[in-house]
């Protein structure tokens, strides 16, 4: 979101602008766009957390596989 009175750039979800403290307007349309951003933000979230969880079942099969061989090889 660009500041109309400094021009700076700011968060797209930004009340007020970063530099010049003004309040920044809130229209229809960049509050759908901010709805429509923050929806996305939530999707990739949701992505990054389940790659994370494979990631950590990955690990976990890992290591029950060890225990197994593990097992296996002392019998
Ligand atoms: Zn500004």
């Amino acid at each position: 979101m660009i500041c109309p009175k400094c021009h700076n750039e700011n968060r797209y979800d930004a009340l007020t602008c970063d530099f010049c403290m003004a309040p920044l307007p809130m229209t229809k349309e960049r509050k759908l766009e901010i709805a429509k951003k923050k929806k996305i933000e939530k999707k990739a979230k949701l992505n990054k957390s389940l790659t994370k969880l494979l990631g950590l079942l990955i690990g976990l099969f890992i290591i029950v596989g060890i225990v197994v061989v593990v097992y296996l090889i002392r019998k």
